[in-house]
């Protein structure tokens, strides 16, 4: 199933895809699945970011051939930094490159959305709190991370966690999913979740015993290997096997 965040005509919801056609839901789709009997045409609304997340979590250096683009050992346990909520935007919006930055990086990531909240989460029950998996793009300014050594201003201007474009449902094993950049229709990174360092129930059972994860949270789970700059008037698509394409341009901050 795919769970979408829509716009019409001054209204937001929630709403099930399927194919062209988008069922709303009387509410959240954290406490069940409710179809209000409407039908809409999916090219009649906006689609918005899939998730109102309170906090984004990320995951530094969670493929061994990203950690070795960097010159950066594999870490012992999951590194963790957060994105703000303010950073969100859905399918389509442009994520703004701010004057502040000379370097700004697309990071193609499968998120993970929580379903319920989770705190203390065993590892072989976590699976059970996940709603579904979408699209990031954990867009970095390269430049202020390497000069702050702190991720807060280089991840987390507005506009940074393009998220979408629809929660998939039906994803049986999220170790198995390739995952791809592209700009403007050429492929600049690939590389599959077989690889990553730290699975989907082993970071949901380390975040859970640090801060409680609520319905619509979204775990990053780290990029792989071939991050690169985005310049003005760009395309970049962020791909995840399984779940679909995520679309953003790319523009300079107005003066
Ligand atoms: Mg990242």
């Amino acid at each position: 199933m795919r769970l979408v965040r829509f716009f019409l005509e001054g209204r937001t919801g929630y709403g099930v895809l399927e194919g062209e056609r988008l069922f709303p839901l009387w509410g959240p789709p954290f406490d069940g699945i409710c179809r209000t009997g409407e039908m809409f045409l999916v090219d009649n609304v906006t689609l918005l970011a899939p998730a109102e997340p309170s906090k984004i979590v990320a995951l530094a250096l969670n493929y061994r051939d990203h950690a070795a683009e960097f010159g950066r050992p594999v870490p012992e346990e999951p590194l963790i930094f957060l994105k703000p909520p303010s950073a969100v935007i859905g399918p389509g919006e442009p994520i703004i490159l701010p004057p502040m930055s000379r370097r700004v990086d697309y990071e193609a990531e499968l998120g993970v959305v929580i379903g319920k909240p989770a705190r203390l989460v065993p590892e072989e029950e976590a699976l059970a709190y996940v709603l579904g998996y979408t699209c990031i793009n954990d867009v970095t300014a390269r430049d202020l991370q390497k000069k702050d050594g702190l991720f807060t201003r280089a991840k987390g201007f507005d506009t940074f966690a393009p998220l979408g474009p629809w929660i998939e449902t039906d994803i049986p094993d999220p170790h198995r999913l390739q995952v791809e950049t592209w700009v403007n229709g050429e492929r600049r990174q690939q590389g599959n979740t077989r690889d990553l360092i730290f699975g989907v129930p082993r970071l949901i059972a380390f975040i859970s015993r640090i801060m409680t994860l609520l319905p619509g949270d979204v775990i990053a789970t780290g990029t792989p290997a071939g991050v690169g700059p985005l310049r003005p008037g760009d395309l970049v698509e962020v791909w995840v096997e399984g779940i679909g394409t995520l679309r953003n341009p790319v523009s300079a901050e107005r003066d």
